[in-house]
């Protein structure tokens, strides 16, 4: 697994996208917490911590 340090976070306007090899994935903060595009949030959401593209996007922000 890659570590969240070598993914590409581009800050946009309502949240930010992060470039993972050729994929590129949509994080958005909400309300009820941040918001990703990836499988494991759709399969997880936040109920088993964060996925490692929201990881990122805490980092570089
Ligand atoms: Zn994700």
């Amino acid at each position: 697994m890659r570590d969240a340090r070598d993914l590409v976070v581009e800050l946009t306007a309502g949240g930010a996208a992060v470039h993972s090899g050729g994929t590129r994935y949509t994080v958005r903060d909400t309300p009820a917490g941040e918001r990703c595009t990836c499988q494991w949030f759709a399969r997880h959401g936040l109920s088993r911590g964060p996925c490692k593209h929201i990881l990122a996007v805490r980092l570089a922000g």
